[in-house]
């Protein structure tokens, strides 16, 4: 048991998540791996939401009242750590769920399936189609779905789908702590903080963004300027770290 009076008993809390969906093969090994990654960048963020990150999850919650058809790619990691966010933030905004995943086996779809569908999300099905021009499983997609959302969340993305997302067209979401990664470099809108965080901010701010603000937003973002908000933090945070 890790004690609720543990300064970092939420780090503690999320690691405990991935190695249990891990044994349960919910989480692929590699995604240990790629969740570790997101802990260190955690560590130099300050474990909190900057103001930067803050307004990317506002942008992104415009994004997602202002689209059309807007989905919720979920893959292992975000299933183990986030399901009850995921239905949340389907419920305030409206947005589809589909499963997508890079060690893609059928067994692993329908335990991710399942752990989303307990929390209370409503989760895509039907027949899966090599739609997206990747060479790998990931590019396995629902016509209805991914395939023809025009704005797509992306938690813990691989670079590669990222851009080939956005060069088909899409208003391309992502979620990673890593403002170096090439997810984060070739997103539109990249949000620079841990997934649980930013997943809770969106749908507060779904529920309360006025039509006019989300407007706004949708029409003044910049890529750039949240990448280089959370490098410019990260150089503070360590230039102070040892004071
Ligand atoms: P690429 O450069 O192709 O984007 P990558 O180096 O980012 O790849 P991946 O394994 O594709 O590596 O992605 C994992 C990413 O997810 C890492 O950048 C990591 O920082 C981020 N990440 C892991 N866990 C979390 C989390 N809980 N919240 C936010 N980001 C996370
Ligand atoms: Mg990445």
């Amino acid at each position: 048991m890790i004690p609720k009076d543990h300064p970092r008993y939420k780090s503690l809390i999320r690691r405990e998540r991935i190695a249990d969906a891990a044994l349960k093969g919910i989480v692929a090994m590699e995604g240990v791996g790629a969740h570790g990654r997101g802990e260190a960048f955690d560590y130099l963020i300050g474990e909190k939401t900057t103001d930067s990150a803050l307004l990317a999850e506002k942008t992104a919650a415009a994004l997602f009242l202002k689209a059309k058809n807007p989905v919720m790619s979920v893959n292992g990691n975000t299933a183990a750590l986030a399901a009850e966010e995921i239905a949340e933030l389907q419920r305030a905004s409206g947005a589809a769920v589909e499963v997508n995943l890079f060690h893609r086996t059928e067994e692993r779809v329908r335990m991710i399936t399942e752990l989303l569908e307990d929390a209370g999300a409503d989760v895509l099905k039907g027949e899966f189609e090599r739609l997206l021009p990747l060479s790998h499983d990931r590019a396995l997609c629902l016509r209805d779905g991914i395939y023809s959302c025009d704005v797509i969340l992306v938690p813990l993305e691989d670079g590669d789908r990222c851009e080939a997302l956005v060069n088909m067209g899409k208003t391309v979401i992502a979620i990673d702590l890593n403002p170096l990664s090439r997810t984060a470099k070739t997103s539109s809108l990249p949000i620079i903080d841990e997934l649980s965080r930013a997943l809770a901010n969106m749908t507060e701010f779904c529920k309360t963004l006025s039509d006019d603000e989300a407007e706004q937003l949708v029409a003044g973002y910049n890529n750039r300027y949240f990448l280089e908000s959370a490098v410019k933090d990260i150089v503070e945070n360590l230039s102070n770290a040892l004071d």
